[in-house]
């Protein structure tokens, strides 16, 4: 189909945080510059496809991946000495690209966010050994995918040791795990996996081989949005894993997986951003350009309320992923309630506002493809892609007990 209706508009965001967030740090600054430099060239011209397409291995945006890889972005996150971009605040960056990249895909945003953030962290906070710092090494080179496994069929909100059912047995010094691992984000195509299992009333985190004998990868799930987000279940049986692929110490799994998660959900609010910046950028220009009554539909006053209370929540949203991030940046291993906080502003405006642009474009909204003129319309997607933000990686009434947590104490709130 040809390009994109209505144009665009990619450099006259409605507010844009490259120009008017003060708070910034210079080093961050930069890195969202290249990141969208990157969205733009990359990114934009298939995210369309991306995000319509069915999922099948064959599907998965490798040229996106590789590209990624090419350009550093991966490396973000991580010091110098795996191989990473060393930055002074390397969290607010990383939830920059992931905004960034998920103005145009939440499917490509995604992708980073596991492969970076929960896969990636993990390692980063549990190698024990050489052989993992190389591993951790390729990931940022972006020699492989990875992926990262905490849900199961029957646990996955609730991820107490008595809750996970896969079992890591301890066989002399080494590991066989056995178990059914559900939802796994890039894990069709994906060569390791960073997996929680249960041991003994305890938890352990092991990095698994995904080629290795016992693994059964299945069929990527069909879901109702993120398409270019693989996700698939996970069969392991009588998978026997290397102790020099244990990340952490045996009974630290769950802090393991609960730390990438805190991290991962600044993140998850943070594509919350970039879709909702997107819907409104789109709602916006659709409001002063698409007439109806003989005069533009931004003249109605209705529509002047909802595009100015969205974009004040995008701006509310966006500056609590930095405070969130700048927190990890600083050192703060568990920086609530504002990583809860992020989750639920960046997530929730961004269902909003795609619900709202797909009102405002209309019929226009409603399609993916209007055969009729052979353009495509992007609205669609967005108000698919961005329900999952609400779910994944806690959902948002986690996020709230969390807060009220913070505030009340456990022994009110459980
Ligand atoms: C596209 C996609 C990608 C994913 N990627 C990964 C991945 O890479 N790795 C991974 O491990 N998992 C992944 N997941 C799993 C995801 O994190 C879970 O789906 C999510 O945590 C919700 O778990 P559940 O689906 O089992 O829902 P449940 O745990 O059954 O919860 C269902 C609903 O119950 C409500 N609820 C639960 N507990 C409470 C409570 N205490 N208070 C109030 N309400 C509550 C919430 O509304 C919640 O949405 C992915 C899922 C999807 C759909």
């Amino acid at each position: 189909m040809t390009a994109l209706r209505p144009d665009d508009r990619a450099n006259t965001r409605v507010f844009d945080p490259a120009k008017d967030d003060v708070f910034t740090p210079s080093d961050v600054s930069a890195v969202r510059l290249e990141a969208r430099a990157f969205a733009e060239e990359v990114v934009a011209p298939v995210a369309h496809e991306i995000a319509c397409r069915e999922e099948d291995p064959a599907s998965f945006p490798r040229e996106v991946f590789d590209g990624l890889a090419a350009s550093g972005l991966l490396g973000v996150p991580f010091p110098v000495e795996v191989g990473g971009r060393g930055l002074a605040h390397p969290a607010a960056a990383t939830v920059a690209v992931v905004e960034e990249l998920a103005y145009y895909s939440n499917s490509v945003a995604a992708i980073y966010d596991v492969h970076c953030i929960l896969a990636g962290q993990s390692l980063h906070a549990g190698a024990r050994t050489d052989e993992m710092k190389a591993v951790l090494q390729g990931l940022v080179r972006g020699s492989f995918v990875a992926s990262f496994a905490t849900s199961e069929p029957a646990a996955s909100s609730d991820l107490s040791p008595d809750a996970i059912q896969t079992v890591a047995e301890k066989v002399g010094n080494d590991w066989v795990v056995r178990g059914h691992k559900r939802w796994i984000t890039n894990s069709p195509v994906a060569e390791v996996l960073v997996c929680l299992c249960h041991h003994v009333g305890r938890t352990v985190t092991l990095l698994i081989d995904l080629k290795a004998p016992g693994v059964t990868v299945g069929a990527p799930d069909r879901k109702m949005g993120n398409r270019g987000q693989l996700t698939a279940d996970i069969e392991l049986d009588g998978v026997a894993v290397s102790d020099h692929h244990r990340l952490g110490d045996v009974g630290s799994g769950l802090s393991v997986a609960l730390r990438a998660l805190t991290y991962g959900r600044i993140g998850i609010g943070s594509a919350g951003v970039g879709m909702a910046q997107r819907a409104v950028d789109l709602a916006s220009e659709r409001l002063a350009s698409r007439h109806a009554f003989g005069r533009p539909i931004g003249a109605n006053q209705h529509w002047q309320f909802r595009i100015a209370d969205l974009a004040a929540r995008v701006e509310m949203a966006r500056g609590l992923c930095l405070k969130a991030a700048l927190r990890l940046d600083r050192g703060d291993r568990v920086p609530e309630p504002h990583a809860a906080m992020a989750k639920i502003a960046g997530t929730e405006v961004a269902v909003d506002a795609a619900r709202d642009a797909v009102q405002i474009f209309g019929g226009y909204g409603f399609v993916q493809t209007l055969t009729g003129e052979e353009a495509d319309y992007p609205v669609e997607a967005l108000y698919r892609d961005s329900k999952i933000g609400e779910i994944y990686e806690g959902a948002n009434e986690l996020q709230r007990w969390i807060i009220a947590r913070q505030i009340l104490g456990r022994d009110i709130t459980g």
